[in-house]
C-alpha cells in the first residue's frame, strides 16, 4: 500500500505542473481553478479564477466547463491538492490541465495580483441555504445566479410565476417587457400581481412584488412592446437567457430572430385551454451557457423557433387566451417550468429541454414529449439564411393568415 507521499510522488508524475511565473503569464488566456476549501477562497484568490471546492470538482466541473479542450490551471494552497485534481480532471477528458506548483501560497509570494472574491453574506448563506445544500447549485452556483440576468418577456400568465421563482431563486437581475397594465380579468392566473395594482402597468406592479420578495433583485422594468424598433436597445443591456411569455405571434418571431443573431437562449412556453408546450431554443450552441453577444452566427445544435413553426398559424386555429380561456392553473405549471430550464441554463446543470418539445395536458394530467431538430433550410438559423435582419412582424404574421 502506498503512503500519501509516494501516491502525491506518482500523481505529480501523471499531470502537467506549471510554475507560478509561468502560470501568470498564461493568466487571461487559461481558466484558472481554485479548488480550495471556501474559507481559503475567501481570504484571497487569483483575480477571475472560479472557485470549485475539491470535493465537488468532478460533480461540477463539465457544467461549468463544458469544453473539454479549455486550458485549466488548477491551483490549491500548495499544490498538493491541485495535483489530484488536476489528474481527476485528465480523467474526465480534460485535455489541457495544469497544476499550480507551490499554489496560491507561492503565487503570492511571487508578489502578483490577488483579489478578495465576492461570497454571500450571512443573510444570504441563509436565504439561499436550501441551493447551498446542493451540490449541483452551492456556493459558486448561487453567485452565479446572483450574477446572472434573465429577460423576461411578458409579465402575464407564463411571466408571473417564472418571475417570481427566479427573482426567488436570486436571479440578481430580472429584466420584463411589458407594455399592458393590469386588469381584474389577469388576476385569476397572472400572480405576481394583485387586486392592489389594478390599473397599474405590470411591469411595475411586477417589479414592487418581486423587489420585495427578494431585494438581492433588480428588476429592469420596460414599459413598452417589444418591437423590431426597440429590440436591440433592450438587448444590449446584456441577457443570459430569455424567458418567453409573449401571448402573439409577432413578438414570438421578433424573440426567436434576435435571440438566434445575438447567441442568447430562449426558454418558449405556451398555453392555451388545458395545453402547454415547454422547450428550449439554444441554435448554434453545443455546450456554452451564458451566451452574450458575440456568438452571432449559428453553428450546428438545436432548433429555433422557425424550424419547428416556420409559418404562423391561421388565427381561427391559434386563439389568445383572452379569446379561447384557459384554466388559471396552468401557466402556473408552465413557467414553472421555465423557470427551471432557465435556472438549469444559468447555472450549466442538468440536461435542458433543448431538441425537446414537452407538450402538457393538464386535464389527463399527462406530459408527452416530441423530439424536434433543427432545420437546415430554416431561414433563420439555417446553413443559407434568408432572413437576416428584423422585419414588419405584424405583417409577416398578417401576410401568411390571408
Ligand atoms: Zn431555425
Amino acid at each position: 500500500m502506498a503512503t500519501y507521499r509516494e501516491l502525491l510522488a506518482q500523481v505529480k508524475t501523471e499531470i502537467d505542473e506549471v510554475g507560478a511565473a509561468e502560470a501568470r503569464e498564461r493568466h487571461g488566456a487559461a481558466l484558472f481553478v481554485d479548488v480550495r476549501e471556501r474559507e481559503e477562497w475567501e481570504e484571497g484568490a487569483v483575480p477571475g479564477a472560479i472557485h470549485v471546492p475539491r470535493g465537488q470538482l468532478e460533480s461540477r466541473i463539465e457544467g461549468l466547463v463544458p469544453d473539454r479542450s479549455t486550458e485549466i490551471v488548477l491551483y490549491c494552497a500548495g499544490g498538493s491538492r491541485s495535483a489530484f485534481a488536476a489528474k481527476a480532471l485528465g480523467e474526465l477528458g480534460y485535455e489541457h490541465v495544469s497544476s499550480l506548483t507551490g499554489g496560491f501560497t507561492d503565487w503570492k509570494r511571487n508578489g502578483f495580483q490577488v483579489e478578495t472574491p465576492q461570497s454571500l453574506t450571512p443573510d444570504q448563506r441563509r436565504r439561499y441555504s436550501r441551493h447551498l445544500l446542493i451540490p449541483e447549485v452551492g456556493e459558486a452556483g448561487q453567485e452565479r445566479l446572483l450574477a446572472s440576468r434573465a429577460l423576461l418577456i411578458g409579465a402575464g400568465g407564463l411571466g408571473s410565476p417564472a418571475s417570481l421563482y427566479l427573482a426567488a431563486a436570486g436571479v440578481g437581475t430580472l429584466g420584463i417587457v411589458d407594455a399592458d397594465v393590469v386588469d381584474d380579468s389577469n388576476l385569476q392566473r397572472q400572480i405576481v400581481h394583485s387586486t392592489d395594482s389594478l390599473g397599474e402597468p405590470k411591469v411595475l406592479s411586477a417589479k414592487r412584488t418581486l423587489e420585495a420578495l427578494n431585494p438581492d433583485v433588480e428588476v429592469k422594468a420596460y414599459e413598452e412592446r417589444l418591437t423590431s424598433e426597440n429590440v436591440e436597445r433592450i438587448l444590449a443591456d446584456g441577457w443570459d437567457v430569455i424567458v418567453d411569455g409573449a401571448d402573439n405571434f409577432p413578438t414570438r418571431y421578433l424573440v426567436n430572430d434576435a435571440s438566434v443573431w445575438h447567441g442568447i437562449p430562449v426558454v418558449h412556453g405556451s398555453i392555451y385551454r388545458f395545453e402547454g408546450q415547454v422547450t428550449v431554443f439554444k441554435p448554434g450552441s453545443a455546450g456554452s451557457v451564458a451566451g452574450r453577444a458575440g456568438d452571432a452566427r449559428p453553428r450546428a445544435g438545436g432548433p429555433c423557433y422557425r424550424c419547428l413553426f416556420p409559418t404562423p398559424p391561421p388565427p381561427e386555429l391559434a386563439p389568445s387566451c383572452a379569446e379561447g380561456g384557459v384554466l388559471g392553473v396552468l401557466p402556473g405549471i408552465v413557467g414553472s417550468l421555465q423557470a427551471n430550464e432557465a435556472l438549469k441554463l444559468l447555472l450549466g446543470i442538468g440536461e435542458s429541454l433543448q431538441g425537446r418539445l414537452l407538450l402538457l395536458d393538464a386535464l389527463g394530467t399527462t406530459v408527452d414529449e416530441v423530439a424536434v431538430q433543427r432545420d437546415p433550410s430554416c431561414p433563420v438559423c439555417g446553413e443559407h439564411p434568408t432572413i437576416t435582419e428584423y422585419v414588419d412582424y405584424v405583417e409577416f404574421c398578417q401576410g401568411v393568415q390571408r
